[in-house]
């Protein structure tokens, strides 16, 4: 089990400099893209923001997705996230 406490304590403990090397060999790797594929929901988490958003429910547009698959370069990490729950 990763102890994140622990990391969150080493890294406070870092000089900003390796912080800053520690950044940047991050940007270095493949991009990551986060795609909301809905912004709908039905459950009510009690640590989400969703109720105090006020925009359209919706879900991502089929082809909008297929154009951003033709953008997206080849080692993109695509992560589905957002504030919606497409299942
Ligand atoms: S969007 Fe995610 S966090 Fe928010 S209520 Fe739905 S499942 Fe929970």
């Amino acid at each position: 089990m990763i102890d994140f406490d622990k990391i969150r304590e080493d890294v406070m403990e870092w000089p900003c400099s390796q912080v800053l090397e520690a950044q940047i060999s991050l940007m270095d790797g493949s991009p990551l893209f986060d795609i909301e594929a809905s912004s709908i929901c039905n459950l009510e988490c009690n640590f989400c923001p969703r109720s105090k958003i006020i925009r359209k429910n919706n879900f991502l547009d089929p082809d909008l997705f297929k154009v951003l698959c033709n953008w997206l370069p080849e080692n993109a990490v695509v992560m589905f996230s957002g504030l919606g729950n497409p299942f």
